[in-house]
């Protein structure tokens, strides 16, 4: 602030006058500014505090905050020891690997020891021999801010800002902001696993572990407006016990729940990752298998059927049963554009006639839908020869 001196002309005055303004004017400025950036950020934790799903979190955490303050580059790399979050993730159809901008890693300790030990925001000049872990795509940065994400007291993973601007985050800026949006984000992240962990609560069979049929209610209107959408073949199973009844009636309720975890499993054995196996119900399984025709989806039916016949299964006392299984087949082709959910009813209703011919044929088999049980328009799959 300039001082006046002992007696002031009118034009040391006019000096300091001027001299006050400017500084009055250059504080409103960085004023508004400060407000600006306030609202940002608020904006910015309110949408990440209304997030309904993992997936939605990660993107409102990458994209949502590359376009909210203009940045080319942001790293979210995410410790998840017991793979938990990417459990979650292949729950909702996401394939963890697919996430560019996301890593998760087992220890967080060891992929990055140097920024494990940080306890608040580090802003500065982007180098690459320490930084490119941290940000793998990186292309010209400049500065960079590294904010560790904190819960608990632990250190559950880091945001990294990058930008072209080697004045956007220096030593000099303030970070309270940067680090109440870590440890938001660290929040919301808990916040969201626990919450979809509890869905998956509701979508899952406790018996089996596999989905129940309201996740395939569910997932079954998704996989079909997908397959449609992206013109690549889906196929369905129904499987079901041959005479499960017997094994209740002559080994007991228990030994029969064993022998339906233990078919469970086999099932899965067969599957890949992006097979959606759930229990329909008593003794009923279905397999929704997208990207798989007709041909492909009776191979592996042969495979699960073989697989659960050729050994029989062990119960508690040393006992065995022998067990078997009928399979209806069914598949639709992307060349319908109609309504998803009745075109996946109809794909399930085809399956499900089918296993009722394996049944009527004489049970230990797979039959492939009749070309006259299967969603309209689809009918010609059922050559095996795609
Ligand atoms: P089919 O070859 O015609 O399918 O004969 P099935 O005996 O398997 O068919 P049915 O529908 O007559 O019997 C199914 C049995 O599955 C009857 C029911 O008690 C049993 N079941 C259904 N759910 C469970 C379960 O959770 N645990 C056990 N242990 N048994 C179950
Ligand atoms: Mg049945
Ligand atoms: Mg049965």
């Amino acid at each position: 602030m300039p001082k006046p001196p002992p007696n002031p002309s009118f034009s040391d005055l006019a000096f300091i006058n001027r001299q006050l303004r400017q500084r009055l004017d250059s504080l409103t400025r960085e004023a508004h500014h400060n407000e600006e950036v306030l609202k940002r950020f608020h904006d910015r934790e309110l949408t990440l505090l209304a997030t309904e799903s993992l997936p939605q979190l990660l993107d409102c955490l990458i994209d949502g905050m590359k376009s909210s303050f203009d940045l080319p580059d942001i790293q979210l790399i995410l410790h998840d020891p017991d793979h938990e979050l990417r459990h979650l993730l292949l729950h909702s159809g996401i394939e963890p690997d697919s996430l560019s901008d996301i890593r998760f890693v087992d220890q967080i300790t060891t992929f990055s020891p140097r920024h494990a030990r940080y306890k608040a925001p580090w802003l500065g000049p982007y180098q690459a021999q320490e930084h490119a872990p941290l940000f793998p795509t990186a292309s010209n940065l400049r500065s960079i801010a590294i904010l560790p994400m904190i819960r608990r007291s632990q250190l559950v993973g880091f945001i990294g800002l990058g930008s072209h601007d080697p004045e956007r985050f220096t030593r000099r800026h303030a970070s309270d902001f940067l680090n109440r949006l870590a440890t938001i984000s660290a929040i919301c992240l808990e916040n969201t696993a626990n919450r979809e962990h509890l869905v998956i609560a509701g979508l899952t069979d406790a018996l089996t572990g596999l989905h129940n049929r309201r996740y395939l209610e569910r997932r079954l209107e998704e996989e079909v407006t997908r397959a449609l959408r992206y013109q690549y073949p889906l196929s369905c199973l129904f499987i079901d016990a041959d005479h499960f009844k017997q094994v209740n009636d002559r080994h007991g309720h228990g030994a029969g729940d064993s022998v339906l975890r233990e078919l469970a499993l086999r099932v899965k054995e067969c599957l890949r990752l992006s097979d959606i196996a759930t229990r329909f119900g008593g003794e009923e399984f279905t397999l929704l298998l997208p990207q798989t025709g007709a041909a492909e989806a009776c191979n592996l039916a042969e495979r699960i059927r073989d697989r659960i016949q050729a050994k029989p299964i062990a119960l508690h006392g040393g006992e065995t049963v022998d067990v078997t299984i009928s399979i209806g087949v069914a598949a639709l082709r992307p060349d319908d554009d109609g309504d998803s959910q009745a075109i996946g009813q109809r794909l399930l209703d085809a399956a499900d006639r089918a296993l009722y011919t394996a049944k009527s044929a004489g049970r230990n088999r797979v039959q492939l839908a009749s070309p006259a049980s299967m969603p309209e328009k689809h009918r010609e799959i059922t050559e095996i020869n795609d």
